[in-house]
């Protein structure tokens, strides 16, 4: 295989494009789908030396291919990170960080505005292996200070967060923690690379849900997780080789050549987006739109000075609570009522029965999930239509 010729540094649009593409020797323009679980070697002298470490190469798909280390190297590229691991789905992402390097009688500090199964594998999972962890209002830097203990190896926060959209200071947040040398991760899946790097304010590790708008048309589950050589060879990558939660090549590939349209996706859905927020802020029966790009956000400047664009998905409140949401959800003739988000095709979901239903109704409360809040995505449909849709059936309430 041949490293593409590169030079020293592209720009971010061009990385997208032909970031760590490498050819085979039928020097092919599009990506090669390597759908293999194993690797031939020419002689046992050979084999060994891959085993030792002496010989580069693959040798086996669990612990790396070579179209999965395509796209491994490209979103590094667009993330501004050193080194990315690709992985099954994001929740194998979340759990791979915490498991490779957390033990018995660390802590971990985490935003409570956090995407459900996030809080699972904390609260639930890690406590019963003795890693405890405190929940904190996100938005609050000196409540991350105060959650420090000695044993505190980890801050975990999701921002935008799903599905309030509210945002968290990453530059305060990465200070405080790289004051008390813990590292910050930082979930980025509902803005993208595209319109969010997070290492650059400062986190340490990020990790991507690719099921969302990386692949951008509802196919493929993936997650990667994106860290520093440290990170990755101290603890990463010897349990990801152990404990298999590799990628699919056909899903890495999948995920890989999504990349490529991601920048211009993102415009499209943030574009939508800010226009179904404008039309539902006026819109009868609609008591609160919660969009970051929207003067009326609470941390909209926050949020400019972090996002280069508002994102997909536009939260709102309809008058009623649970059974006016329902009605309206019901009179809906083309959106799809589905929990996924970040698909080409616009998307509804009602959080507090379906995403948040686990949740106690305190705990919902306190996340400010209300009986008639909608979290909707906004596909890339006609901004015209989508609106069309959402008029129709407020109009039946
Ligand atoms: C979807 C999602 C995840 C989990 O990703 P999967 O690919 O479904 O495992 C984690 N965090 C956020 C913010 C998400 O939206």
């Amino acid at each position: 295989m041949a490293t593409h010729k590169k030079p020293a540094k592209w720009r971010a649009r061009t990385e997208a494009v032909r970031g760590g593409q490498t050819r085979t020797g039928f020097q092919e323009t599009a990506e090669a789908l390597f759908i293999t679980s194993g690797y031939a070697y020419e002689s046992p002298e050979e084999a060994e030396g891959r085993f030792t470490g002496t010989h580069p190469g693959f040798m086996y798909t669990r612990y790396g291919n070579p179209t999965t280390a395509m796209f491994e190297a490209r979103i590094a590229a667009m993330e501004g990170a050193p080194v990315a691991r690709a992985t099954s789905s994001g929740m194998a992402a979340v759990t791979a960080v915490f498991l490779s390097s957390l033990k018995v009688g660390d802590h971990v500090v985490a935003a409570k505005a956090m995407f459900g199964a996030c809080r699972y594998v904390i609260e639930n999972l890690l406590s019963r292996f003795g890693i405890t962890s405190t929940i904190v209002d996100g938005s609050d830097p000196q409540a991350w200070a105060n959650a420090i203990r000695p044993e505190t190896k980890f801050f975990f926060l999701e921002t935008p967060a799903n599905p309030t959209l509210a945002i968290v200071d990453m530059k305060a947040v990465a200070k405080i923690a790289d004051e008390a040398g813990i590292l910050l991760v930082v979930d980025n899946a509902f803005a993208s690379p595209v319109l969010q790097r997070p290492m650059d304010f400062g986190a340490h590790i990020v990790i991507h849900s690719s099921t969302k708008y990386i692949d951008g048309q509802g196919r493929c589950l993936g997650g990667v997780i994106l860290c520093k050589e440290d990170f990755l060879n101290t603890h990463l990558q010897t349990f990801l080789r152990n404990t298999g939660p590799a990628p699919s090549p056909f899903n890495s590939w999948v995920h890989l050549k999504s990349l490529e349209t991601l920048g211009i996706r993102m415009a499209a859905h943030c574009e939508n987006a800010l226009k179904v927020a404008d039309f539902l802020a006026q819109a009868r029966g609609v008591t609160r739109v919660l969009y970051p790009f929207r003067d009326d956000h609470p941390q909209s400047a926050l949020a400019r000075a972090q996002m280069k664009g508002g994102g997909g998905v536009v939260t709102f409140e309809i008058k009623g609570g649970k059974r006016a949401a329902f009605d309206f959800i019901n009179a809906l003739e083309m959106i799809d009522i589905s929990n996924n988000l970040g698909d080409t095709k616009s998307i509804i979901t009602h959080p507090a029965t379906t995403t948040h239903q686990r949740m106690s109704s305190e705990a919902r409360a306190d996340l400010g999930i209300s009986d008639g809040m909608i979290r909707f995505s906004a596909g890339l449909e006609d901004p015209a239509d989508i609106c069309d849709d959402l008029a129709r059936a407020l109009a039946r309430l």
